[in-house]
This record gives structure tokens, C-alpha cells and sequence, in this order.
């Protein structure tokens, strides 16, 4: 019998599919690279704003939430460490990345998310991989020793093994529908219920509406009789609700606690670096001054303006008159407030989805389905997600080069 290469196909055209093309073509295996759209790589294209944050500058990997085996997430992002990472970029790829001293995100020095896409795309094609856009993937079915891969339209197409990197159910526009998740788990693979992650929360109360547009650097913890979380960044108030990193990394806390555990959950706020001793300082009695003129001196003013009437103390009363319980109060309003929301963006604007196929379904040496040998999974279809700061795409990333070669290699 002809024993050529071994043929791989990779279903997806995302982030994972991309770098699973490229490593599965550089370890010789024949590879196609199937994706439903008509150029791939569009959540890239919108990423960090159309700059593409690449990669954290540096990975804290506690901050990868999953409801499978931590350690076995951990190995697996350890597959392929960070430093390597930004080496292939800078190398393999000639993209030179730079860091974002503010926020410790890496992106491309050219800022262009293109870039990263199309240079992917081009170092697939390079390895000897080939890309087919317009083909949309409906079905696996086991051929042989090998699978069979089905289409919407056309004829079926074998292959010895398969790399689902079909994404998770976050904005569907880009092509990630869950098609994927639907097969694998059809193919019966534990999948872990999803939920949006990453995604704005919203107050249909609007009652911060007239604050839309303010933002500010905040301490925030989401907290259900499941779980919680807290995350330190960028809050914007907007006309829906609140965005910007702090919120969309506690956001997945009152998503599951709204769809899945149906119990409610808390929003609680520190608006200031200042913890309760700090504004137990700043409030104490100093001349003539007001309680208006120091929290104004401490956040933007028509947040301040809305805390102090919320809190109940008018801004012109003098320090000196700020009687013990009104303070008490203030100063909880500003270090533990309490934010009302009643809902959240969902998936239409969630950079990503949590839970998919656990991990426990995979061999965390190369990635091949427990389940269904020959097949190979990476990226968002599996149960694990990280905060804002590149995080996710460095597990996209890694478990895409993990695949890759492990496909290719087989066994
Ligand atoms: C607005 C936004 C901004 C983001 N910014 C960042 C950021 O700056 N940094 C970061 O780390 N992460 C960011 N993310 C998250 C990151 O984009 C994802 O974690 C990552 O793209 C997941 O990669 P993936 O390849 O697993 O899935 P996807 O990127 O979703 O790719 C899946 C691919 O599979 C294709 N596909 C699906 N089903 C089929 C099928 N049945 N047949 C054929 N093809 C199919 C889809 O068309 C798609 O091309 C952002 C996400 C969003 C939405």
C-alpha cells in the first residue's frame, strides 16, 4: 500500500487552524486548510481594536479560568512557552512585536491586525499547506483508518487526521457558530456548557446612563453563590451598561450566573486606588475644605458628583461637618458600590466563549480526541479561556502548534 504523507485536514481558518496548518505542512504532513468564509482569520482582523494584541507580555496563568483540570490546561499552554511564541512571530513570521508598557500586551510594531493575519496565511502556504476558504465543514464521519470529511455542497474529502479548530459561538459573524462543538460532541465528547465570556454587561435601569462615556481605572469583583472572580483595569460607562477590561474579565461570572446556575449575582466596585483607610485619610478634616472638592480631586467629576448623591452627602459640606455614619456610608459607596446591572451583550459581542469539549476528552501530549483517534483538537472549542491581554490567543497559539505537529506525526 502507498504510504505518502500522511494527509491532514484542519477545519478552520481561525487563529488555532492557522498555526495548525503551518506546524502539521512543517512536519510533512499533505494539509488543507477548510474554512467557511471566504478569507479566515476575521476575529484576528478585529482583534485589540485592529492592531491584534499578539500575546501578553507576560502570563500570569492563574488567570485562565476553566471547569476542567487546571494542571492539564497549564500543560498544555506550557506546550510551547511564551518567549518561543514571540520568537516564532519575530522570526518565523518577520513580524517584530512591542510591548504596551501601560497595559503589558504585545502587538505588532506595525499595529496592523492584517499583518498578523495575512502573515500566517502566507507562512502556511510557504510550509506547503493549502488553503481552501468557501467550504463549510458539516460532518465527520469515521472512513478506514482515516475520516471522512462532508460539506454543505460537494464531494466529501479523506483524510488520515482531522484538527477541529472550528472556535467557539463568539460573534457569529466571523464563521465561529459552534458547528463544530456540535459535531464533536455528536461524536461524544464531554462538552462543558458554554457561556460568553469577555462581554459587556448591561443595566436596562440605565442607572449610570447619564455617565456614558466617563471611564477610569477600577477594582472590580463579580460574585454568585458559585463563584467569583475580581479583575483590576480600564470601566467605561456606556449607554447600555459598562465595558473595558475590568468588566469584560468578571464578565463570564453573571453570564453563567443568568443562564446556567440561575441565581443571581453581585457587581461590587472600588472606584479608586484609595482602599477604605486611604479615604478614612483623605476625608479627615483639613481647613475649610469640602468633601466635593476631595473626591473630585480623586476620580472624574461626574462620577464623583454621582457617588456623593448616591451616597447621600452633598459635595459643598465641609469635611469638618461630615458626620460619622454619612461617611461611613460614602466611603463604602466609593470602595465596595454596588453596581445594578440586569443583563449582558452575550455572545453577539463576546471576545470569547467559555466551556466546550474538556480537556480530560484529550491526550495532553499531542491533543488527539480520547474518544476518536485520528481526531485532533485546539483552540476556542476547548473548555479554557484568559482574560483580556492576549491571553487567548496564546492558547490559540499553543494548542494549534500542539495539534499541528501532533496530527502530523500521528500515533
Ligand atoms: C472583538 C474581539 C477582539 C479580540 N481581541 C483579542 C486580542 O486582542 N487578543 C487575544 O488574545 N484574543 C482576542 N480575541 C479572542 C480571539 O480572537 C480568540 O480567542 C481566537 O480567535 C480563537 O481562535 P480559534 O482559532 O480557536 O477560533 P476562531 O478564531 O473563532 O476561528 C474559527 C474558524 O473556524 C471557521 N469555522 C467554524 N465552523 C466551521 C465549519 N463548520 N466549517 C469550516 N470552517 C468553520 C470560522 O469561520 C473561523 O474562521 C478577540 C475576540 C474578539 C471577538
Amino acid at each position: 500500500m502507498n504510504r505518502g504523507p500522511r494527509r491532514v485536514a484542519v477545519i478552520g481558518a481561525g487563529a488555532a487552524g492557522m498555526m495548525a496548518a503551518i506546524f502539521a505542512a512543517a512536519h510533512g504532513a499533505e494539509t488543507l486548510l477548510l474554512e467557511r468564509t471566504a478569507d479566515g482569520g476575521r476575529k484576528i482582523l478585529i482583534s485589540g481594536g485592529g492592531r491584534c494584541n499578539i500575546l501578553p507580555a507576560r502570563v500570569d496563568e492563574r488567570r485562565f479560568v476553566t471547569d476542567s483540570s487546571p494542571n492539564s490546561l497549564r500543560k498544555l499552554l506550557r506546550s510551547w512557552p511564551l518567549a518561543e511564541q514571540v520568537a516564532f512571530f519575530e522570526r518565523d513570521l518577520g513580524l517584530p512585536l512591542v510591548e504596551e508598557q501601560a497595559s503589558g500586551k504585545l502587538f505588532p510594531v506595525s499595529n496592523r491586525a492584517r499583518d498578523v493575519r495575512d502573515g500566517l496565511l502566507a507562512l502556511a502556504a510557504r510550509r506547503g499547506a493549502r488553503f481552501l476558504p468557501n467550504r463549510l465543514v458539516t460532518d465527520l464521519v469515521v472512513a478506514g483508518a482515516g475520516w471522512r470529511v462532508l460539506f454543505d455542497t460537494g464531494a466529501p474529502l479523506d483524510a488520515d487526521a482531522v484538527i477541529v479548530a472550528t472556535g467557539g459561538l463568539s460573534v457569529p459573524k466571523t464563521g465561529s457558530d459552534g458547528t463544530g462543538l456540535a459535531i464533536l460532541q455528536r461524536l461524544g465528547h464531554e462538552v462543558h456548557p458554554t457561556y460568553a465570556a469577555l462581554t459587556p454587561v448591561t443595566d436596562d435601569a440605565e442607572a449610570f446612563a447619564s455617565l456614558a462615556g466617563v471611564s477610569l481605572p477600577v477594582t472590580l469583583t463579580a460574585r454568585s453563590e458559585a463563584r467569583h472572580a475580581s479583575a483590576g483595569g480600564g470601566f467605561l460607562f456606556t449607554h447600555r451598561g459598562y465595558s473595558g477590561p475590568a468588566v469584560l474579565d468578571v464578565s463570564h461570572v453573571l453570564t453563567r450566573a443568568r443562564e446556567m446556575d440561575r441565581c443571581t449575582a453581585s457587581l461590587q466596585v472600588r472606584w479608586s486606588a484609595l482602599d477604605e483607610d486611604g479615604w478614612t485619610r483623605a476625608l479627615r478634616a483639613k481647613g475649610t475644605r469640602s468633601v466635593g472638592t476631595v473626591i473630585r480631586g480623586e476620580l472624574p467629576e461626574r462620577l464623583a458628583d454621582a457617588l456623593m448623591a448616591a451616597a447621600g452627602v452633598a459635595p459643598e459640606t465641609p469635611l469638618a461637618q461630615l458626620r460619622r455614619e454619612p461617611r461611613r456610608h460614602l466611603i463604602e459607596t466609593l470602595t465596595r458600590g454596588e453596581l445594578p446591572w440586569t443583563g449582558d451583550e452575550g455572545y453577539k459581542k463576546a471576545e470569547v466563549t467559555g466551556g466546550g469539549v474538556s480537556l480530560a476528552e484529550l491526550h495532553p501530549r499531542n491533543l488527539e480526541s480520547r474518544r476518536a483517534p485520528g481526531l485532533y483538537l485546539c483552540g476556542e472549542v476547548l473548555d479554557a479561556f484568559g482574560p483580556i491581554g492576549g491571553y487567548n490567543f496564546q492558547w490559540a497559539w499553543a494548542t494549534g502548534r500542539a495539534a499541528g505537529i501532533g496530527a502530523a506525526l500521528g500515533g
